[in-house]
């Protein structure tokens, strides 16, 4: 069983050399237990925050360990009734080619219908990422028909996701993402309305009289995974008694300073600005899902994926995805 652990910790900026690849013996299984063989392993912005070791909402990966991670794959041995050879599932089992579960936890695996979904959507669109902007924009934004809403990181995991669902529900919805390619396949295949450059302008001005374009009627609902600049220009165009969700800062995730330009916008526009962590809202996750499951099956969603292969590229693939060389979720196949 290759594994990748986390061997120490980044100063500044992330590395592969903070990764390491070793071998083990898969263990013989107890009462309970089941044994997953992994066929994609999710690669997560959140996992930046877990090889640090200050104070965070999640706690830290310990060194030496299996890197933690999201894992789709099948049942190849089991001791536990519910679950037999075969079974498709999707667990936490981290980056490794095997895991050993103990099914009695409540939540460790789950089992998944591949008859309309591909397994690997149940890491993204039908997966966490899915109920992330399932979340933000239903239970945060909670927009009218009509209104116009936003998202960063437009075209990734979570974006991809989020522009099906606000369309769904009637919005006029604006994207922005890095480069022309990312901008032209959310316009073209994602259903955007628009989408924005954000690499083509030098400050947080030149971006808000782009948002103003695309944006004629003001911004009623924003959902922020960057930070920086990109969050000064829309504060600028956000309409009074706008929602923000606060779900990502990417571009402070090795540690870059992130100062507000102008916190009295807040005021000015009476905006509600929340953060929030979507594992600790597992009340939504069914309805969540359930939709996130049918725009998938009707071919209303489907967005792309970058797959690395074979497990040892994975910390590679994690820079990538840090640096936006990603192009929807990204993955690594591992058989
Ligand atoms: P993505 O698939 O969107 O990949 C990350 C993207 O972030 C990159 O492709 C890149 O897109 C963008 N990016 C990276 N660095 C920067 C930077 N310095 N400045 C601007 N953009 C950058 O990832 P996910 O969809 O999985 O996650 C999106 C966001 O959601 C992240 O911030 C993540 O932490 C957050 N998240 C939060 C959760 C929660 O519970 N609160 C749960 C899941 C995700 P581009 O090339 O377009 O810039």
């Amino acid at each position: 069983n290759q594994q990748i652990l986390l061997d120490n910790r980044p100063q500044g900026e992330a590395t592969v050399d903070n990764f390491k690849l070793v071998t083990t013996d898969t263990p013989a299984l107890a009462d309970g237990q089941v044994l997953v063989r992994h066929h994609y392993l999710s690669l997560d912005p959140y996992m930046r925050g877990r090889m640090n070791d200050s104070k965070s909402y999640a706690a830290s990966q310990p060194l030496g360990e299996v890197m933690i991670g999201g894992t789709v794959g099948e049942v190849v041995e089991s001791k536990h009734p519910k679950f037999q050879h075969g079974d498709m599932v999707v667990g936490m089992g981290g980056w490794q080619e095997y895991s050993v579960v103990d099914a009695n936890q409540p939540g460790a695996l789950r089992k998944v219908d591949t008859t309309h979904v591909p397994l690997s959507y149940y890491l993204g669109a039908v997966g966490m990422p899915g109920v992330t902007a399932w979340y933000g924009l239903v239970k945060i934004i909670n927009p009218k028909a009509g209104e116009t809403v936003v998202i960063s990181a437009a075209t990734g995991a979570v974006g991809s996701a989020f522009g099906a669902l606000a369309k769904a529900r009637g919005c006029r919805v604006v994207g922005i993402a890095g480069g022309p390619d990312k901008c032209q396949y959310a316009v073209d295949e994602l259903g955007f309305d628009a989408c924005i450059d954000y690499k083509q302008y030098k400050d947080m001005y030149f971006l808000a009289k782009a948002l103003k374009e695309a944006c004629p009627n003001g911004i009623d609902g924003y959902f922020e995974n960057v930070g920086g600049m990109i969050l000064d220009a829309v504060l600028l165009r956000m309409n009074a008694f706008g929602r923000i969700a606060v779900c990502g800062m990417i571009a402070g995730y090795d540690g870059q300073p992130l100062p507000l330009a102008n916190p009295a916008l807040i005021l000015i526009n009476r905006l509600k600005i929340e953060g929030f962590i979507v594992s600790e809202h597992m009340e939504v996750w069914p309805e969540a899902l359930t939709e996130l499951g049918t725009l998938v099956a009707t071919g209303k969603l489907r967005p792309r994926e970058t797959v690395a292969q074979c497990l040892a590229s994975a910390p590679e693939a994690f820079m990538g995805l840090l640096k936006g060389r990603n192009f929807g979720k990204q993955l690594v196949k591992l058989i």
